[in-house]
């Protein structure tokens, strides 16, 4: 069978966008930055600040980190934005979303907000990745509870995240 031909012969650029409050990034967020970032030409990981939220780290601070850890993995952007992700995918003509799933519990929440998004923006598909075993357990919400009693987290963040977060404790913040 004859290949597709795609547009007027010119190759589409597939773009997605990994949205997420990434407070902090962990090592499963890295995994499937690092796993997406081999299915699509480019990838914007993006950290959402809604203001409904209080996260421990400010949104710079969570993207100057991501930047850190992401700077050698080809075709990665990093961005951040306030509001809905169907606004950032339309302004930036992206049509793909990528999400990660752990457990079934993941997956209600991530059903309902695929399925809003995909009411919200018809031609938006949400694609999962489903995080490798050793990861599975590992939430930022885990990682903060640790590092704030003291814990090591280094084994649960890319070394970045690790060293931020011990400073950032030993200064006595909260
Ligand atoms: P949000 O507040 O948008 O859920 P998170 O930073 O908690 O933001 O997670 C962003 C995405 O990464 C979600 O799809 C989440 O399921 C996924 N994720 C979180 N932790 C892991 C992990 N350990 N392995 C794989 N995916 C993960």
């Amino acid at each position: 069978m004859e290949p597709e031909p795609s547009g007027k012969g010119q190759a589409k650029l597939a773009r997605a966008i990994y949205p997420g409050s990434f407070d902090p990034m962990t090592r499963g967020h890295l995994d499937i930055i690092q796993r997406a970032s081999r299915l699509f030409d480019e990838v914007i990981m993006a950290v959402v600040g809604n203001p409904g939220k209080s996260p421990l780290l400010p949104i710079e601070v969570r993207t100057m980190l991501i930047s850190k850890v992401v700077e050698d993995i080809p075709g990665v952007k990093v961005g951040h934005f306030q509001g809905l992700t169907v606004d950032f995918a339309r302004q930036n003509n992206i049509t793909i979303v990528i999400r990660g799933l752990r457990a079934i519990s993941d997956y209600e929440a991530e059903l309902g907000m695929a399925q809003t998004n995909k009411q919200l923006l018809p031609e938006l598909e949400t694609i999962f990745l489903m995080t490798k075993p050793e990861y599975s357990f590992i939430s930022s919400s885990t990682v903060k509870e640790i590092a704030r009693l003291g814990g090591d987290v280094s084994q649960f963040v890319p070394p970045a995240v690790h060293t931020y977060l011990r400073e950032h404790f030993s200064r006595g913040a909260e």
